[in-house]
């Protein structure tokens, strides 16, 4: 599926029931030759309102981290591993299910973007695009090389708005961008710069959700 026809489609999906809590599908927003590409878990109250990704608090802190990068919004693509809000107040995370039907559009979207890095924010974002069991908090702020691009997992907005400690790590993380974004492509799959646990490398490599990548 090309990018058109994901975004054709996920605009009036039904694959999952998360299109009973939605009002608008948020596809996703920005260049499609973007080389930094942003996931997060899922639209939230402003998103769902205004169809675009990272509104509200989140974007306002977003803008914030972004610019701290010398980077601008409309130069990175924003989407989430979901498109469509999930119910509950607050929202509760979405299902693997979901995530799995949800899962034809990301594609979509990362192969037409083709981006250098990618910024998984939250747990959830973190394991599916890096394919590691580990919490993000574990693993965060640490460049995984992935089919020619970096993963960088870090925390989600929601962690950092509320709590000083996080939004530390998260600027930190944040902080790493420029070089990342200077760098060439990994050419390999192998990661680089995450240890393994002695003797369970293996297992740590093991993927969430397999053929994701
Ligand atoms: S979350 Fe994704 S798969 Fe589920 S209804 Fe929305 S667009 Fe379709």
């Amino acid at each position: 599926m090309d990018f058109a026809e994901a975004q054709k489609e996920a605009l009036a999906c039904a694959k999952c029931g998360l299109c009973h809590s939605r009002t608008r599908v948020v596809f996703g927003d920005g260049p499609l030759n973007a080389e930094l590409f942003i996931v997060g878990e899922a639209p939230g109250f402003n998103e769902d309102r205004d169809g675009k990704p990272f509104g509200g608090a989140s974007g306002m802190l977003l803008d914030r981290l972004l610019s701290s990068a010398n980077l601008g919004r409309d130069a990175v693509y924003l989407t989430t591993l979901v498109k469509c809000r999930p119910p509950e107040s607050p929202p509760r995370s979405p299902k693997p299910s979901e995530v799995s039907a949800c899962r034809p559009y990301l594609l979509a979207q990362l192969a037409a973007v083709d981006p250098k890095v990618v910024v998984a924010m939250g747990d959830m974002a973190s394991r599916v695009l890096t394919g590691r069991k580990e919490a993000v908090s574990r693993i965060r702020g640490r460049a995984v090389p992935l089919d020619g691009r970096y993963v960088l997992p870090t925390l989600d907005f929601s962690r950092a708005l509320y709590t000083p400690a996080d939004r530390a790590f998260l600027i930190s993380d944040f902080s790493r961008l420029p070089e990342l974004m200077e760098t060439d492509r990994p050419s390999t799959y192998e990661t680089m710069n995450v240890p393994r646990a002695p003797g369970r490398a293996g297992a740590e490599r093991e993927p969430l959700q397999p053929g994701l990548w």
